[in-house]
């Protein structure tokens, strides 16, 4: 996410930190995500929290050098003055950033081995923790996330945050997440929120979720 591009010149635009590669085309999980929204989402609402986080850190070079992980880990040691720009533009690089690639247009039905294991062990069943994920992603009031997580106790809880909060601001570290603000889906799903969330059961990408898992 970081370039190492220094400052020569005071007039020398410098990027900080940069907007990942999208990984596949915006048109690639249709019909259950629509290309317009994709485009949109990513190259304008993504797109807007890296250029926000770069001019909240425009005069703090040492917070220029962390990672989004360093900074959303302890919010509360950053100076006041950029602490909440840092939370929700760090926070919306951080979780667009983990979202994207938790899609594929090759998914497979369900999860895999250790992620799978783990699921069946701490919801029942597969189903079970769907049903507990569709209502965090339901009953987040406006604008969030819904998220499966491992916990500080070692345990993986689902669990949502407010705007754009990301689960590292409270010794969580996601496995899946789903994005729930109207940005997301309104263009095609409007105000039905739980059709959006059905169709996105489509294009989970249970290979990137076994990643994530194993390398916690
Ligand atoms: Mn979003």
């Amino acid at each position: 996410m970081k370039l190492s591009i220094k400052t020569i010149t005071k007039s020398e635009k410098i990027i900080m930190f940069k907007l990942p590669e999208l990984p596949y085309a915006f048109d690639a999980l249709e019909p259950y995500i629509d290309a317009r929204t994709m485009e949109i989402h990513y190259t304008g609402h993504h797109a807007a929290y890296v250029k926000n986080l770069n001019e909240a850190l425009n005069d703090y070079p040492k917070l220029q050098e962390k990672s989004l992980t360093d900074l959303l880990s302890d919010l509360n040691a950053l100076p006041e003055k950029v602490r909440t720009s840092v939370r929700n533009n760090a926070g919306g690089d951080y979780n667009h950033t983990f979202f994207w690639p938790l899609m594929t247009k090759n998914a497979l039905p369900g999860p895999l081995e250790k992620s799978a294991q783990a699921i069946n062990k701490t919801f029942g069943s597969f189903q079970q923790f769907q049903k507990h994920f569709n209502d965090a992603a339901k009953s987040r009031f406006g604008s969030g996330w819904a998220w499966l997580v491992v916990n500080k106790q070692g345990n993986l809880e689902v669990t949502s945050t407010a705007n754009q909060d990301c689960p590292l601001s409270q010794e969580q570290i996601p496995v899946l997440g789903l994005d729930v603000w109207e940005h997301a889906y309104y263009l095609k799903y409007q105000n039905k929120r739980v059709d959006y969330i059905q169709a996105w059961w489509h294009v989970v990408n249970w290979e990137q979720v076994e990643d994530n898992f194993r390398t916690i």
